[in-house]
């Protein structure tokens, strides 16, 4: 059994962080797949996507802090979009992620989420789905 899906996460200011562990959830268990892998994707190139901490909101906020202080804004960009920041911490982070199901269920850790990071918004973006 494999099932493809997908949703929109509509993000806000240039740099954002959306827990998206609930809709993947949802995708999961509208696919009937018990035993298998869920894998996510993000099909952006100024957008990623990541497992961490779910609990203290400061969490994200001090990986976007040391993000920034490994990719800051330079004038020696060449890209003429002016996002190059955005795109190195895309290719930092990744595009993708593959997980276990098991039970129907995704196998995560107590204060693991599946995080969307937004770094070029706000804009309307896309999630992939894909459970096998
Ligand atoms: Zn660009």
């Amino acid at each position: 059994m494999t099932s493809l899906s997908d949703f929109n996460v509509r993000t806000k200011g240039q740099t954002d962080w959306i827990n998206i562990t609930g809709e993947v959830q949802k995708a999961v268990a509208a696919s009937g797949v018990r035993e298998g892998i869920c894998v996510v994707f993000v099909p952006h190139t100024t957008a990623a996507v990541t497992v961490n901490e779910n609990a203290d909101p400061d969490v994200p906020r001090d990986v976007n802090l040391a993000l920034d202080l490994i990719s800051p804004d330079r004038r020696e960009f060449h890209h003429s979009e002016g996002n190059s920041a955005a795109h190195t911490k895309t290719s930092l982070v990744g595009p993708s992620l593959t997980l276990i199901v098991t039970g129907g269920r995704l196998l995560l850790g107590t204060w693991q989420g599946i995080w969307f990071n937004e770094y070029d918004g706000p804009r309307t973006r896309k999630v992939h789905v894909r459970v096998i």
